[in-house]
């Protein structure tokens, strides 16, 4: 059956000929099989500790390697997962995987998983959560869920509460994309953050020199400091962009300077460590 869909669907695809929402239709066709048939995998890319460049965490990137088209961004198919109804699935397996990988990994280095608002809202994601550790085994506090502003930005009660209560577990939050949409400071001190992420686009301009990027940074590092959250600059791509971050009080970096997204995080697995610095990047 998935072979004969696999081969109708491969005839008509031919993007010049379709408009976005027949496009948008046959991923969102295809996404609802594509866990079952083992197209889902995740790469971990490692978030490491500006001081000695040890990793002290790895983000787990959802990916999904298309039987006809090849790798399809996240950022293109975790939308239509959302408005198909399929990311509490695909979250629940993201969760649930990564956490079984997680559990093998040297005990100070954590996970942050990606989350996305529609998935949270559900009613069943605590309930998700807290099976992937005890199936895992995986301690709570070795888990970060990376929250967007966006989702920050639209808390109700029910969500603060949610909240609450992964934090009762241990679980605490990653702020993803910090400064890409509208920034409010009010809420980090509100919430239970272990990590702010400085989106890419904001380190780009502050490491190339622009004031208003540079004092945004070192206003939102002073307050992370005084709360003991830890402040990861997203996307480095070179050294000059470390020293840069570092000067404004970044502790921890993120990007292919450090590490591309890698389906074998288990690099990190206890069982290497004795073979030499397998957390030690760059
Ligand atoms: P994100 O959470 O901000 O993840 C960082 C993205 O930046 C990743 O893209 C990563 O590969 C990329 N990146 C890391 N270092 C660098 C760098 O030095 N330069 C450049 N140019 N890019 C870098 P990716 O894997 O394509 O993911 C895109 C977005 O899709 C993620 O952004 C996240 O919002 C979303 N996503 C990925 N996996 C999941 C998931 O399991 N669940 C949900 N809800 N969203 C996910
Ligand atoms: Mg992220
Ligand atoms: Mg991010
Ligand atoms: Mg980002």
């Amino acid at each position: 059956e998935a072979k004969r869909r696999g081969r109708a669907t491969s005839a008509i695809y031919k993007p010049h000929m379709r408009d976005k929402l027949e496009e948008r239709a046959i991923l969102e066709n295809d996404l609802a099989a594509a866990l079952e048939e083992g197209q889902l995998s995740i790469s971990y890319q490692p978030i490491v500790n500006g001081t000695n460049r040890e990793v002290v965490c790895y983000e787990a990137l959802m990916r999904w390697n298309h039987p006809e088209r090849g790798e399809i961004s996240p950022s293109v198919f975790i939308p239509i997962a959302e408005e198909a109804l399929l990311i509490e699935q695909l979250g629940a397996w993201m969760l649930r995987t990564a956490c079984n990988e997680a559990v093998n990994w040297p005990e100070n280095v954590r996970l942050t998983v990606n989350v996305s608002a529609l998935q949270i809202s559900n009613g069943a994601f605590l309930g998700t959560v807290v099976d992937a550790l005890a199936k895992s085994g995986l301690a709570p506090q070795r888990l970060l869920l990376e929250l967007t502003e966006s989702v920050v930005l639209e808390m109700d009660e029910q969500l603060e509460q949610l909240l609450a209560s992964l934090n009762r577990l241990g679980v605490t939050f990653a702020l993803d994309d910090f400064g890409r949409g509208y920034s409010s400071l009010n809420y980090i001190e509100k919430m239970q953050f272990s990590m702010i992420k400085i989106d890419r686009d904001f380190v780009q301009s502050a490491a190339s020199g622009s004031p208003k990027s540079e004092a945004i940074i070192s206003a939102i590092v002073s307050l992370a400091k005084s709360l003991d959250i830890d402040v990861t600059a997203e996307g480095i791509e070179e050294e000059d962009q470390v020293r840069a971050m570092t000067k404004l009080g970044c502790s921890c970096f993120q990007g292919y300077h450090f590490g591309q997204p890698n389906p074998a995080a288990n690099k990190a697995k206890r069982s290497d460590r004795d073979e030499g610095p397998a957390h030690k990047v760059a």
